[in-house]
């Protein structure tokens, strides 16, 4: 069944150019070329099992989103690449990681504040022991032991929306690091003190404070069912 709705090899099932490009894929249906994959929400999870009907309905609503972007003008803006846009006269917000003022190129998702759910924070830690080079003996703990921690600071927002239902972005480009002594004291001073940590952490807390604000505003039934 599905072998007969695949397309020649290598040809994409919407738009039937060579799927060779950066981003190609395939799904179950078929392959997939980078420049519709390109066109997708990056919060849009593409499934295996995806069918071309709904693949195509997706690319329909992106080409609506990009219709409602030139509305859209931010009248509130958190953080930095990723950035959260809130448009409080239309009551709309998006997230983008485009560092520039307007969107000329990028296609972000321009969404209600009667679609938001909830939203929270999540700090990631990983640690990872630190060890010194001995002769004879290798690699050897550090007495006390010394510890790297890495912290990655996300925002997850969960939304209505008929083509994902969460958007989760972290806010730090790159792993935040600390190093310490295993002593949680002294770790904990370091995290306190770094303020690339603290800046993002309460970039996280405000992000969470203007959407659920948005959101308790947000008049349920104002504009008829979602887009
Ligand atoms: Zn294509």
């Amino acid at each position: 069944m599905l072998e007969q709705k695949r397309t020649e090899p290598g040809r994409c099932i919407l738009c039937g150019a060579e799927a060779t490009s950066f981003g190609s894929r395939t799904v179950a249906a078929g392959w997939l070329c980078g420049e519709c994959t390109g066109k997708m929400s990056p919060w849009f999870r593409c499934r295996q099992d995806i069918t071309e009907a709904e693949l195509r309905a997706h690319l329909a609503y992106r080409e609506e989103n990009r219709g409602r972007l030139s509305g859209f003008r931010p009248t509130v803006r958190v953080w930095r690449g990723p950035t959260l846009y809130l448009d409080d006269a239309r009551r709309q917000f998006a997230v983008s990681d485009a560092l520039v003022k307007e969107f000329p190129t990028e296609n972000p998702d321009i969404l209600d504040y009667r679609q938001i759910l909830q939203c929270d924070t999540e700090i990631e830690e990983h640690r990872t022991e630190l060890k010194r080079f001995s002769p004879g003996l290798g690699r050897i703990s550090y007495r006390p032991k010394r510890y790297e921690y890495r912290f990655n600071i996300w925002v997850r927002i969960l939304v209505e929306h008929p083509f994902f239902h969460e958007m989760r972005f972290c806010l730090n480009r790159r792993p935040l690091i600390v190093r310490g002594y295993d002593v949680e004291a002294s770790v904990k001073g370091k995290v306190v003190k770094n303020r690339d940590y603290q800046s993002c952490v309460s970039a996280a807390a405000e992000m969470r404070d203007v959407l659920l604000k948005a959101r308790d505003a947000a008049i349920p039934d104002e504009a008829g069912p979602f887009p």
